[in-house]
């Protein structure tokens, strides 16, 4: 019985879906434990994560944009893939120790959700951080597989499913049938981008200067990509960039959904030019099957809409886009000694 208890706990698997803005943590039988912002707090100019190492997730994410001199908040993924590895790892080694309270006779095996786009060197790094964190072995899976399988798509069989993962900031778009991505694009436009675009908005228009906290709140809040039954309005307090002082402004959705025209644009291009490149009978059977929106940036208003517009096909936006990928890893690991044959694994690499 002690035994039984204590292998069971030794045997702790884990799914990952490392996201550029929000990390998910998932225990095989527990369902997603953690759910923490990708951010990390250090001492400026150097990789030493603040607070004895504990500076991440939600604690960091307080202190974006607000952290003195001294103090640098980052987030290692946000331009693309991994744009700091140390800081990733110091990152994923956090999060792994949160959620197998630091026990370190706990080498739990790891399934983690990357792009697709994904460099090996990027990968190797993901294995190595992985691996010093403590897994006992490392299992990569393609972020639209797991969308996918998170979302309840039919991605094993003869048919194809495309799912569209909008996050912070990479959007992936990919088009997949029998247990593999058929086509796919990674495009650096997504939640960040739009975020940008609010701020020089901003910057343009009223002189203002604002955070990327800010324009995320108003991005959600009153951000739109077509036409709203009711136009909203929203106070907005950022710094006056002329005097130098504080005040605040009141913006339509109107003008927002016009600020985000470009990035959004973008992101319906990518989609479009997926479509283009996808054979003929994969492309029929999604006449049929439509297209899963994922991801944070899936709940933008109208976007759905735009979309189905701009490709004349039935698009949905999955149940709870922002845990879609987890759920999805959460199924890799239900299923994991019959199907890690066929996963990327770091036994592969050695
Ligand atoms: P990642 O997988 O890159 O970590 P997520 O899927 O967690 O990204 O999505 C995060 C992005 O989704 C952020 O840019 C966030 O601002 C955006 N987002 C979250 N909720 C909404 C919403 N209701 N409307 C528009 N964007 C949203
Ligand atoms: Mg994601």
């Amino acid at each position: 019985m002690f035994l039984d208890s204590l292998f069971g706990w030794l045997g702790v698997d884990m799914g990952i879906d490392l996201g550029t803005c929000n990390t998910l943590v998932c225990v095989r039988g527990e369902g997603i434990v953690l759910n923490e912002p990708s951010v990390v707090a250090v001492r400026k100019g150097t990789n030493r994560v603040l607070q004895n190492g504990n500076a991440v997730g939600v604690v960091a994410k307080e202190m974006l944009g607000k952290s003195p001199g001294s103090i640098s908040v980052i987030r290692p993924l946000k331009n693309g893939v991994i744009a700091d590895f140390d800081i990733t790892e110091a990152m994923l080694s956090y999060f792994i120790r949160k959620v197998t309270g630091g026990n370190r006779l706990v080498r739990p095996r790891v399934v983690i959700a990357v792009p697709s786009g994904i460099t090996a060197v990027e990968k190797r790094a993901v294995y190595n951080s992985a691996e010093r964190a403590g897994a006992r072995r490392v299992y990569l899976v393609q972020e639209p597989m797991a969308a996918g399988i998170g979302a309840g798509l039919p991605i094993a069989e003869p048919t194809a499913s495309m799912i569209v993962d909008i996050g912070g900031g990479t959007t992936e778009v990919a088009i997949m049938s029998l247990a593999d991505v058929s086509v796919s694009d990674s495009i650096r436009v997504a939640g960040d981008e739009l975020d940008d675009a609010i701020i020089n908005h901003m910057k343009r228009t009223y002189n203002m200067h604002i955070g990327p906290q800010t324009a995320e709140q108003i991005k959600i809040e009153i951000g739109s990509a077509c036409q709203l039954n009711e136009e909203l309005t929203r106070e907005v307090r950022g710094r006056d960039m002329i005097s130098g002082l504080p005040r605040k402004t009141v913006v339509t959705s109107q003008e927002i959904r016009e600020a985000l025209k470009e990035p959004v644009s973008q992101i319906i291009e990518a989609v479009t030019r997926t479509l283009e490149r996808a054979e003929p009978e994969l492309a029929a059977d999604l006449v049929d099957n439509g297209v899963h929106l994922a991801g944070g940036g899936a709940l933008l208003r109208g976007l759905r809409q735009v979309l189905a517009d701009a490709t004349g096909l039935e698009v949905r936006i999955v149940d709870d886009p922002l845990s879609c990928v987890a759920r999805g890893t959460s199924v890799y690991l239900e299923n994991l000694s019959r199907w890690k044959d066929t996963m990327e694994s770091d036994e592969d690499e050695a």
